[in-house]
């Protein structure tokens, strides 16, 4: 299954046929995007009754609140991750044979390009991963991105830069992959501060390029420790996603770069491990990851938290390419 992007607007929509659409978004931005939508779109259905980081209560009640009676004929899903990560189980659980168009409206997950989508059962993080669900068609726009706060942004684009960065060291990383994560991470580096400081055009479609190369780039490779702990901070803290991801990076980062053979995770060996660590490093531009997220975080306004570690996603771990011993950590 391929997934086509549309860069530039939503328009784009008028391209595509369809009759009667199925539009998913979040209920905060519900009353700033209808208007928009309803440019493009005749007769769309909204629904969104569902919160950020979706239960799967939610889901059974949409499954529900439908009830069989699917009289549209597309799936759209505009919103951040968790909107398009709703549509995706949405249709998945439905056995849905719809096309599904995603139109994200932050630059962070790159849920747009990935088959993957996360939902919570009482408290605990499940991830649905399957190609049937990777969006047919995704539209990229950044007139939505100029409503988001500044914490949401920096937030948003901290997720595709740690995806981008997990990514290229990743297990199951391949040259295509970090070909996509080494583009993000170039893009976030020379864009990500400026994003979320301004509301300049250029920042913005930079990031929601990164954020989107990202995700393609994870399609492929899958995230690593620095998501695996993620989870339970968002859960215990109440943080966003893109948040807790970030709190773990640099320690990642400085931990993998310290690989031995002792810990060794990768099949294709420490000096493929080492090599791609370095090119990481010289990527960013630094030689010390506290020193740089430190710096990073201070620029955009991220507080630094203490946290406990709960639970961590096993898959997760078995991708990262240096074995985690939680006392060297
Ligand atoms: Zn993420």
């Amino acid at each position: 299954m391929e997934n086509k992007a549309y860069y530039g607007a939503i328009s784009e929509l008028s391209k595509i046929n369809f009759s009667k659409p199925l539009v998913f978004c979040g209920k905060k931005s519900f009353e700033k995007i209808k208007p928009i939508i309803e440019k493009y779109l005749k007769n769309p259905i909204f629904y969104n009754d569902f919160s950020t980081n979706p239960k799967i209560e939610e889901i059974e009640k949409a499954i529900q609140f439908f009830n069989n009676k699917f009289n549209f004929d597309i799936i759209i899903a505009i919103g951040g991750g968790s909107v398009i990560d709703f549509a995706k189980i949405f249709k998945f659980k439905n056995n849905l044979n719809l096309k599904l168009i995603a139109i994200p409206t932050t630059a962070g997950t790159g849920s747009e390009a990935t088959q993957f989508a996360v939902y919570y059962e009482n408290k605990i993080k499940k991830s649905l991963d399957d190609p049937s669900i990777l969006p047919d068609i995704s539209i990229l726009d950044t007139q939505f991105l100029k409503y988001n706060p500044k914490y949401l942004k920096a937030t948003t684009a901290l997720d595709a830069y740690c995806q981008a960065i997990e990514s290229y060291f990743a297990v199951k990383s391949t040259k295509e992959s970090r070909d996509f994560a080494k583009k993000a991470i170039e893009l976030c580096r020379d864009n990500l501060v400026d994003y979320v400081k301004s509301n300049d055009e250029k920042y913005a479609k930079n990031m929601l390029l990164a954020s989107n190369l990202a995700g393609k780039a994870i399609n492929i490779s899958r995230t690593t420790i620095a998501h695996a702990m993620s989870y339970s901070i968002t859960t215990k803290y109440n943080l966003p996603h893109g948040h807790a991801v970030s709190l773990n990076i640099a320690r990642l980062m400085e931990y993998n770069k310290k690989i031995d053979l002792e810990t060794l995770n990768d099949p294709r060996g420490i000096d493929f491990v080492k090599a791609r660590m370095e090119e990481i490093y010289s990527l960013i531009g630094t030689d010390n990851a506290f020193d740089y997220f430190l710096e990073l975080f201070k620029k955009i306004n991220i507080e630094q938290i203490d946290f406990e570690i709960e639970y961590i996603d096993p898959d997760r771990l078995k991708n990262n390419p240096r074995k985690l011993i939680m006392e060297k950590f």
